[in-house]
């Protein structure tokens, strides 16, 4: 008789085994700036916890300046009244590498202009991006 669902360790143990046997790369942290190995060809956290922190940063940032460019767009009096406009933008990412700099060693916080890019639909159609 076979139990029913198999254990986890059981169903995945053959790729497991694979996945160890896979020559090893260097890495350093994108996050903590530690040396590292992985069986990947990319990668650039050492844990989960260091590309939680990572997103987080660019999560709260991104929101900071997704709420300025949307009020630039489509509340163009308000804006106006409390300059908010590129210069205001730029200064704000300014203010991000700086604090790359002097805290994370200027280590990268944002993605890789080609992922980036990559991930948006070239065209929305009427529903926005679907959220
Ligand atoms: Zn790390």
């Amino acid at each position: 008789m076979v139990a029913f669902p198999a254990p986890a360790s059981s169903r995945s143990l053959a790729a497991r085994l694979a996945v160890a046997a896979r020559p090893k790369h260097q890495f350093r942290c994108l996050e903590c700036d530690t040396p590292f190995q992985s069986v990947e060809d990319r990668a650039e956290f050492c844990c989960a916890g260091h590309r939680k922190a990572w997103n987080n940063r660019r999560a709260i940032r991104g929101a900071q300046l997704y709420d300025l460019v949307m009020a630039m767009r489509f509340e163009r009096g308000m804006a106006v009244k409390l300059a908010i406009g590129w210069a205001l933008i730029c200064r704000l990412a300014s203010a991000y590498r700086d604090a790359d700099n002097a805290l994370r060693a200027g280590r990268r916080s944002w993605r890789k202009p080609q992922t980036a890019i990559a991930d948006i639909p070239l065209a929305y159609g009427r529903e926005g991006d679907g959220r």
